[in-house]
């Protein structure tokens, strides 16, 4: 509480953000390299649910994004609705370089779109770029698939860093486009 009358109202925001897509797509070095610039070669995902949380500022406001690693819990298909429960932004991560990953979005869009109770901000990323010559998912592809989907798109690389900030940054400010626009 403050003193005066007069003190300065501070406007904080607190978003969920939530990371889906298939097991070793990069999902928790995405979340490490964003919230913390780590990057883990031989990665071993402890199982439960982990988040981070990470602010930014966007026309003179804290805007804090907690966001959401599923931690492994993909691979016993036990992502369950308390892990979207209240997201209101969502990165769905394939691996540029394992076509199955990128086959599989659709199915996680899917398990989102059921779960979700808000307009979410989407992102679709294709990671792991710097994987040029193994590439099996083409951009224009993933390009395509966002369009139709309407989804933002950006091929990122936990790896090199390459768009990782970018990436979440665009989902934080179109979710405060979102909730700015209901509530003014
Ligand atoms: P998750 O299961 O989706 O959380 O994936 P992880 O973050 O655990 O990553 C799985 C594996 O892919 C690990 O061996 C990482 O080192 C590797 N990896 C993650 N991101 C990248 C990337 O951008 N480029 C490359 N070359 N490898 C990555």
């Amino acid at each position: 509480m403050g003193m005066g009358d007069d003190d300065e109202e501070v406007e904080e925001y607190l978003f969920k953000v939530v990371i889906i897509g298939d097991s070793a797509v990069g999902k928790s070095n995405l979340l490490s390299r964003y919230a913390r610039n780590e990057f883990n070669l031989h990665s071993k995902a402890t199982i439960g649910v982990e988040f981070q949380t990470q602010s930014m500022e966007i026309d003179g406001k804290e805007v804090k994004a907690q966001i959401w690693d599923t931690a492994g819990q993909e691979r016993f298909r036990a992502v369950t609705s308390a892990y979207y429960r209240g997201a209101f932004g969502a990165l769905v991560v394939y691996d540029i370089s394992r076509r199955s990953t990128f086959e599989n979005v659709g199915r996680w869009l899917q398990e989102l779109n059921t779960h979700s109770d808000t307009t979410v901000a989407k992102m679709l990323v294709g990671n792991k770029c710097d994987l040029q010559n193994i590439r099996e998912v083409s951009v224009d592809e993933g390009k395509a698939l966002a369009e139709s989907e309407g989804l933002f798109f950006m091929e990122t690389s936990a790896l090199d860093s390459t768009n990782v900030k970018t990436a979440f940054e665009i989902v934080i400010k179109e979710i405060y486009k979102n909730v700015s626009r209901k509530i003014l």
